[in-house]
């Protein structure tokens, strides 16, 4: 019997940067009822709240179950006396930043792979993470459905992605720079991944790696969800939001 059900966001609970479909939020609180949920991301904590936390119920009993680690696990929120409070950030010092930020122009510049037109900032400083996102942060925001099939055809095989990352890699050899998401590029201090974040829960809950039950839409080797198969988490690999939501549904009528 698993005691939490731990999900990635974009693709596999919601479209990337989308909100979550009404059938997912009546799904998600029929789950949140009756066990721990988690949400992890590469994404910030504000595009939890865009994405779903205005949506979902406002029980605080059911808040109360669901674990919030985004930015890939260096920021962990739970619902306490009645709001979303920070339990651990893990920031970079201005100094990394600075070198981040510059190795990421570098390499949107020396890639030949920077956009002309971009919707928003395209590299956005999430404090314990940097993220390059070449479209610009926006762009499903600004542009909705067009947006998203944007992102989908800019780089679907991560080739430009990884012809980025190779230039930022030996600029800034010392932090670690992962392809993910679907247009993304994220930096963060080394060994910081949906691994590093899913342990981090693990330990703050007094759980076992048998306790869990992971969904992500990128469970392959070299995708961002892969960390999380790696440490022996029992997965499940979907294509999109609809097929966990079928999945929901099986856990919800059953249990
Ligand atoms: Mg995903």
């Amino acid at each position: 019997m698993k005691k939490l059900i731990a999900f990635d966001l974009d693709g596999t609970l919601a479209p990337s940067k989308s909100h979550f479909d009404p059938r997912m939020v009546a799904l998600f609180d029929q789950l949140l009822a009756k066990y721990e949920v988690c949400v992890i991301s590469g994404a910030k904590y504000e595009l939890f709240q865009r994405q779903f936390l205005t949506q979902i119920t406002s029980e605080p009993a059911s808040l109360e179950r669901l674990h919030l680690l985004p930015t890939s696990g260096t920021r962990y929120y739970r619902f306490e006396n009645n709001e979303w409070t920070l339990q651990y950030a893990e920031d970079f010092s201005n100094e990394q930043k600075k070198r981040i930020l510059s190795a990421l122009e570098k390499g949107l510049d020396e890639s030949g792979h920077r956009v002309d037109k971009t919707y928003g900032p395209t590299i956005e400083d999430r404090e314990s993470q940097i993220t390059l996102s070449p479209l610009g942060q926006e762009v499903v925001a600004q542009l909705g459905k067009e947006g998203l099939e944007l992102k989908e055809s800019w780089d679907p095989k991560g080739e430009k992605r990884r012809e980025i990352a190779a230039i930022v890699e030996k600029e800034i050899p010392e932090f670690s720079i992962r392809v993910a998401g679907a247009t993304s590029i994220d930096v963060t201090m080394p060994g910081v991944d949906k691994g590093y974040g899913m342990q981090k829960l693990l330990d703050a809950n007094k759980l076992n790696k048998e306790d869990v039950l992971f969904f992500g839409d990128k469970l392959e080797p070299g995708g961002n969800d892969y960390a999380v198969e790696e440490m022996g988490i029992d997965c499940i690999s979907v294509r999109s939001w609809e097929d966990t939501a079928y999945a929901i549904e099986g856990i919800v009528h059953i249990s």
